[in-house]
């Protein structure tokens, strides 16, 4: 009656980065959506509002007579679908803090324990009599 009532899905291709190892992700996403476009003339009489709303602010989708546009429903709804912190897998291990191996690469990595920074000065001074 006021309007038409889209509904729909889209599938979509993502790329990223994982956050914790920085690996390259593929993936897709089926994002569905759902939103009423209101017959332009209805917008307007509505309330018998003296001020007319901000078309920038009205959230309102309408349809352009008899087309609507798409895309900004799908934009959101698509952002909204996006995973907040991208995994390459749920229990990834990151990178090395020492040295930026991606552990997954290398299950048994390991470095020898770090010299107290306090004795690295004498450390540099063994080297230098090599
Ligand atoms: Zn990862
Ligand atoms: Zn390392």
């Amino acid at each position: 009656m006021e309007g038409v009532l889209v509904t729909g899905s889209a599938l979509v291709g993502l790329d990223g980065e994982c956050v914790r190892c920085l690996e390259r992700i593929s993936d897709e996403v089926e994002v569905p959506f759902q939103e009423l476009f209101v017959y332009h003339d209805q917008v307007s009489h509505r309330g018998g509002d003296a001020t007319p709303a901000d078309p920038e602010d009205d959230e309102t989708s309408r349809l352009e007579g008899d087309l609507l546009d798409l895309e900004p429903l799908l934009r959101d709804a698509v952002v909204l679908a996006l995973p907040f912190q991208p995994l390459c897998e749920d229990d990834c291990p990151g990178l090395c803090t020492e040295c930026g191996a991606r552990l997954a690469d290398d299950p048994g990595h390991a470095h020898e324990a770090a010299i107290d920074p306090r004795w690295g000065r004498l450390q540099e001074l063994q080297q230098g009599d090599d």
